[in-house]
């Protein structure tokens, strides 16, 4: 049973605390959180593995709303969303925690933080949205680590973004129960999930999660909620990159979430638990992208990398380049301003809204007082 334990009067930007509301009480006094798959149970004082909800008082307790770990003007390609008002600045921030334990972690500074102590920037909801629009841009980001630890402090901004005519944007790993998964999205125009691999083994051994868990919220953004949705693979070299997985993968994507969801395949470097193996080499990616390509995925782009080719965004229907793009830099553009390639009038799929933006490479950081 879940306790709907929901009160807004009990979140404090100044304490960083907040009242939770996806738990129950165990029969030996234990507190279970519902949040995500990892189902942690912890007695009065105790944290869960992410570390940033923890058990007080007989009830969850979130202990970083309203900290960041810092806040970022990004372009909207570096989340990465290709088709998703390209060109334009998107207000990136996290907090700290995880709740996966990816042994190759690019964030681990971040995600694997306990010192809530480094979370120099205290921000309301409604001074983020501000800032947002201050910077000109066009969403907010929910990045850096995964929001799924900080739901409540991620819906509360979506509300002030959306108040303000600001999308919003979660980078997550998909490891959700469906209720929260269910809240969490309905306040969420577009997502990068990140799938990690396609085998369970890979998800226990490396990442500490279930693929099936990710698999599920996969299906359930893309059938039940209006969510742009877009996926990222890091491919590890020995770890998840044989070309049997990729075809596997990609398949299912095809199969599962239709030929239109982009695919980025991007490399990995030497970080935290994985400084051992070598970097992804160019070609691996190449070659994911023609395997997604050769199985219907419509548009799989390389990352991580210069890679124009690979980086571009091709028409579904005629095949002109209608983006191109090295990195996070915007070349020529095909497109009319909802979208329609200018040579064969087919729809790009995504969120398309006049010309495309000026944000560049470029990334500020923003300070909050
Ligand atoms: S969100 Fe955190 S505390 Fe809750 S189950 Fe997941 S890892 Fe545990």
């Amino acid at each position: 049973m879940t306790n709907l334990y929901a009160n807004a009067a009990a979140k404090s930007v100044e304490t960083g605390r907040a009242e939770t509301q996806w738990w129950h009480v165990l029969d030996d006094g234990r507190v279970q959180c519902d949040v995500c798959p990892r189902q942690c149970r912890m007695h009065d004082g105790q944290r869960g593995l992410c570390f940033v909800r923890g058990a007080e008082a007989g009830r969850i307790l979130l202990y970083s709303y309203g900290r960041s770990s810092g806040f970022c003007v990004d372009p909207i390609e570096k989340k990465p969303l290709n088709h998703f008002l390209p060109g334009s600045a998107t207000l990136s921030f996290g907090t700290a925690g995880c709740n996966l334990a990816c042994k190759f972690c690019q964030n681990w500074d971040m995600s694997k933080s306990r010192e809530m102590d480094t979370l120099s920037a205290a921000a309301s909801p409604l001074a983020i949205a501000e800032a947002a629009r201050a910077n000109g841009c066009r969403s907010v980001a929910f990045t850096y680590n995964d929001p799924t630890v900080f739901m409540e402090y991620a819906i509360d901004t979506a509300e002030a973004c959306h108040e303000r005519g600001l999308l919003t944007v979660a980078v997550t790993a998909g490891y959700q129960c469906a209720g929260p998964r269910e809240e969490f999205f309905r306040h969420i125009d577009a997502a990068n999930v990140d799938l990690k691999g396609f085998t369970e083994d890979f998800y226990r051994r490396i990442c500490g999660a279930e693929l099936g868990a990710v698999l599920e919220t996969l299906e359930y953004i893309r059938r039940e909620t209006k969510t742009w949705l877009e996926l990222t693979t890091l491919l590890i070299p020995g770890h998840n990159d044989s070309e049997a997985e990729i075809d596997q993968m990609t398949r299912w994507v095809v199969e599962h979430l239709g030929p239109d969801v982009p695919m980025h395949f991007s490399a990995f470097h030497p970080d935290w638990k994985m400084r051992d193996v070598p970097a992804t080499p160019p070609a691996t990616l190449a070659l994911a992208r023609e395997i997604a390509k050769r199985n219907g995925v419509h548009h799989a782009y390389t990352g991580n990398v210069h890679d124009t080719a690979g980086g571009s965004t091709y028409c579904a229907g005629c095949g002109a380049r209608v983006i191109e793009r090295d990195w996070f830099q915007i070349g020529a553009w095909g497109l009319d301003d909802s979208g329609h390639c200018r040579a064969c009038g087919t729809r790009c799929a995504g969120v398309f809204d006049g010309p495309p933006g000026t944000q560049g490479a470029r990334r500020s950081p923003v300070a909050f007082s």
